[in-house]
């Protein structure tokens, strides 16, 4: 948690005021019993109205001091929490940026919206109550029982009674409770997991009747956290009464000893008040250190999670000297490839070799699972090859930087993900700079012109979040467009006819051929009609290539394209 401290940067003066401002303030508190003293032992002894009117002034001029002072504090508190907060969440995403898919892979998703949310706000929390209590806890504590001593030194042997008493209270409650502080932010990790995957299958859930069933999965998680969170209240409950029973006991002690004492004429009225005061003053203090104790272990558990984010150093970085992609065309190599995704046990490509012109149709084809995907995540970087290297133009794509790379690719998303905002702005999304005019035709090529135009607001209208709003084929279209309108030497296209009718699909390869002719296209598919006419089919089966060719050749050579080919078309569309 110290660690992360060093975020604070910008609110050091702050803190250093508030450790003054909380030091003025126990001070005064600490000086308001003697105040009250000398009034009944000297003014109300000896009837000095006089004295009694002046020292009473004096003790509200100490209280109002010490409230200001208080009240200041807490307001500089708030902020400085507060700022380290919003300080310490952007640093986590600003840092979680730059991961690549290995590191999101990781942690999951809802591991790191619990982090950068719930823990931040566990952290702010004890660094309020350190600032609030740190300094001035302590100070009580030994300030009081200095002056404790100072008026009565025989009484004060109630305290030395006392005070282990309560720290024995203290050590029990916190090695019961700090356990399960810690198991409290997985289980609110849990939690997260189960609605999110509740909110994004929303559809999937009602379609197959599982209401029923995630509402129990939600119910249990549910249960699971509110039972450890009652543990935890439970435990902590018991501290209050416990030191007010113990407060109220020793408060009744100092009076029966105090009173004998002052009979025997060793002790003044006043002192004895003062004496009480002090006394609860040191038991309360003691308590709030007991609390804080408590939640700086929750606190640092959180701070763990925080800093296992902010550690992770991303996989994929540039290298220092990277190159422009200045003067690449965009011909792709695959030279004998091979991947595992982190933790499989089989690689899920293997020495995959292949080429990619520029002006040429490269098609990829193979079952699921076959490993296709997996290739163009590679090529976009984001994972690095395990084994042999991915090249443009002879060049290692790890010796470019990332944004040159993918500068030079329109990626078209196997899953078609559109963002909250209008149509325009997700086409725009390819090509900040794109005009109106590229943007319309980028859509017209995509074949997405058509049922734009058919909505109510055509290119304003509005797109919800992940574009739920529109049909498979509606997303995959626009994000078709928001491919092109980038103009970018490599096409990548994962996929991303599956969702379209047989005529869509081949008008928009048709109109595709004219829009991108000098560039190099990687189609992946599953239908052999859309890569029939490519210049060249890759045939991958479970991640290894099993024929390269064009579909003549692999009709005549590949077993495994037959296959494919077979269960597909009839055998007039074959010949
Ligand atoms: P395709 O696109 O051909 O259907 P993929 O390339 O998506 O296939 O997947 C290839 C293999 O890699 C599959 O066996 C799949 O289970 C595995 N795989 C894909 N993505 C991941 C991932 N993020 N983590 C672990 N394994 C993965
Ligand atoms: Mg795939």
């Amino acid at each position: 948690m110290i660690k992360l401290f060093r975020f604070l940067g910008p609110y050091r003066y702050w803190i250093a005021a508030v450790v003054c401002l909380m030091f003025l303030q126990s001070i005064a508190q600490l000086y308001l019993p003697t105040l009250m003293a000398d009034i009944v032992d000297i003014g109300v002894m000896h009837g000095d109205t006089a004295y009694i009117l002046t020292m009473g002034a004096v003790m509200l001029v100490v209280a109002a001091l010490g409230t200001a002072c208080n009240v200041t504090a807490g307001f500089l508190s708030s902020k400085t929490s507060a700022g380290f907060g919003k300080i310490v969440r952007g640093k986590v995403f600003g840092h979680v940026e730059r991961f690549s898919l290995q590191e999101f892979d990781t942690f999951g998703t809802a591991s790191m919206i619990t982090r950068t949310t719930n823990d931040i706000t566990q952290v702010q929390q004890v660094l309020f109550m350190l600032m609030r209590m740190f300094l001035s806890a302590p100070l009580m504590i030994v300030g009081g029982i200095v002056m404790a001593v100072s008026k009565d030194a025989k009484l004060s042997l109630v305290l030395v009674a006392v005070i282990p008493l309560l720290a024995g209270v203290i050590v029990f409650v916190a090695s019961k409770g700090i356990p399960l502080f810690r198991s409290m932010q997985a289980k609110l990790d849990r939690l997260n997991l189960v609605l999110r995957e509740n909110l994004t299958g929303i559809r999937v859930i009602r379609a197959f009747n599982r209401t029923e069933h995630e509402r129990d999965r939600f119910g249990a998680s549910n249960e699971d956290l509110t039972r450890t969170a009652i543990k935890v209240t439970r435990i902590m409950s018991v501290i209050f009464p416990i030191m007010l029973l113990l407060l109220n006991l020793s408060l009744v002690a100092i009076m029966w000893f105090g009173s004998i004492r002052i009979d025997l004429g060793y002790m003044q009225v006043g002192d004895l008040i003062a004496f009480t005061q002090y006394a609860s003053q040191i038991l309360f203090s003691l308590t709030m250190v007991s609390m804080m104790f408590m939640m700086i272990p929750r606190a640092s558990a959180s701070a763990v999670r925080i800093n296992e984010v902010l550690n992770t150093s991303p996989t994929i970085v540039d290298a220092p000297d990277f190159k422009g992609s200045a003067g690449l065309k965009g011909a792709v190599e695959f030279r004998d490839v091979t991947f595992s995704y982190p933790g499989a046990e089989q690689p899920a490509v293997r020495n995959v070799s292949f080429t990619a012109g520029t002006g040429e149709v490269t098609a990829i084809i193979g079952g699921t699972g076959s490993g296709k995907s997996t290739l163009m995540n590679l090529l976009l970087r984001f994972y690095d090859v395990g084994g042999g290297s991915v090249r443009i133009d002879g060049t290692d794509i790890r010796e470019l930087g990332q944004e040159q790379l993918r500068e030079m690719i329109g990626y078209v998303p196997q899953k078609a993900s559109l963002f909250s905002g209008t149509v325009t702005d997700n086409i725009r999304f390819g090509n900040v700079g794109a005009t109106r005019e590229e943007i319309e035709h980028a859509a017209e090529v995509a074949q997405a012109g058509e049922f734009i135009s058919g909505l109510k607001d055509g290119f304003d209208s509005p797109v919800s979040q992940g574009g739920t709003n529109f049909s498979g084929g509606q997303k995959q279209r626009l994000s078709i467009a928001r491919a092109l309108v980038r103009n970018p030497a490599i096409y990548v296209f994962d996929d991303s006819f599956s969702a379209l009718d047989f005529k869509t699909d081949a008008k928009l390869r048709a109109a595709l051929q004219a829009e991108t002719a000098d560039a190099t296209l990687l189609i992946v598919a599953q239908r052999v009609s859309t890569i029939m006419n490519a210049d060249r089919i890759v045939v991958l089966d479970d991640g290894e290539v099993a024929g390269i060719g064009t579909h003549r050749e692999l009709l005549d050579s590949c077993e495994v394209y037959r296959e494919i080919v077979m269960s597909q078309l009839s055998e007039e569309e074959i010949a």
